[in-house]
């Protein structure tokens, strides 16, 4: 049976990772995993039966070609498959334009050959009946949910390649606080902040709760802040326990990116805002009152 090879993205935590694999046992029996990065996780699902790392120090980040040529110098054979994030949707159409293979991308379920993903912003499920031999996918985690007994795992180091380190950056998440894929409550961001530095309040709120911190594309666009942190059909696609919306008016982009959160709370000033149709609780009035009040000793 053909192994699946699972891409670890940089600073993918342990459920995330533990998601990949259910989707990954979907494919195959045989499962290995590679990180690329400063290091490699110390435990694994058990079922996961070797673990591949190309280390690379801390401050250097490799381009998508450059994974590209560690993939398939090491992994010539096996499915590859990843999660849905800002590292797959350059890495896995690139991957698979170079090794002539349909991409598959934001699969939501899979009954091999048989998979479905989602498309135009989750407005449409496309069902695919793949034939090819080599699968090229990304996962959005939420979908395959399910955790399991982790067991320390030793990795095998890969040698290091002749590849030269480029400016072309992977995404960097700030890491103090929960990833946004899987953290259980997600504080998000938009427009109504007004400025990077108001924006800061909510970064403040995010670490004080423990919460990830999202954002609207046009806090992102303003320059609020990076666009890692971005929610919505070009962004991520996530579905925390708990989704609250400062300042967001609701426009259906974003909304593809979380209207399957378990509870939506939604803070905007205008009683007319879309995001008050989604919301199960809504708050009619000024973001900056609320999120100093939840700052408040
Ligand atoms: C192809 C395409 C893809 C896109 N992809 C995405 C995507 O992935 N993610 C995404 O988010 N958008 C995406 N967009 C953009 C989307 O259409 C909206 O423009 C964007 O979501 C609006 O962001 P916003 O809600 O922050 O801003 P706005 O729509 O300007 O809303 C700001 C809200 O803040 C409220 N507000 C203002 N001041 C305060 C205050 N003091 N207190 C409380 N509330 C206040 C206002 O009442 C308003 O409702 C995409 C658009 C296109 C065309």
């Amino acid at each position: 049976m053909t192994k699946a090879i699972m891409i670890i993205p940089p600073h993918a935590d342990s459920l995330n990772i533990q998601y990949l694999t259910r989707a990954a046992q979907k494919i195959s029996d045989h499962i290995e995993a590679v990180a690329i990065g400063p290091k490699a996780p110390s435990s694994l699902p058990k079922v996961i039966d070797k673990l591949w790392h190309y280390p690379i120090d801390q401050k250097s980040e490799l381009s998508t070609e450059q994974c590209y040529q560690i993939i398939n110098t090491y992994f010539e054979q096996g499915h590859l498959i990843t999660l849905s994030g800002t590292f797959s949707k350059e890495l896995m159409p690139f991957l698979a334009a170079k090794l002539n293979i349909m991409p598959m991308t934001d699969v939501i379920a899979i009954n091999t050959p048989h998979f479905k993903r989602a498309i135009f912003a989750g407005n449409i499920i496309e069902s695919i009946t793949s034939s090819q031999e080599r699968y090229v996918l990304s996962v959005r985690p939420s979908c395959f949910k399910q955790e399991y007994e982790l067991s320390p795992l030793n990795a095998h180091i890969l040698d290091p390649l002749d590849i030269v380190s480029s400016d072309q950056s992977l995404s960097k998440e700030n890491s103090d606080l929960p990833d946004l894929l899987s953290a259980n409550v997600v504080v998000s961001g938009g427009r109504g902040f007004a400025s990077e530095e108001n924006f800061k309040l909510l970064h403040q709120l995010a670490k004080h709760y423990g919460a990830g911190l999202g954002a609207s594309r046009a806090a992102v666009d303003q320059g609020y802040i990076a666009n890692d942190h971005q929610v919505g059909q070009t962004g991520k696609i996530i579905a925390p326990n708990v989704y609250i919306a400062f300042g967001i008016s609701g426009a259906v982009q974003h909304l593809a990116g979380m209207k399957d959160s378990g509870t939506i709370i939604a803070v905007n000033t205008d009683p007319d805002a879309p995001i008050f149709e989604y919301a199960d609780i809504g708050y009619c009035g000024d973001l900056f009152e609320v999120i100093n009040r939840l700052l408040a000793p």
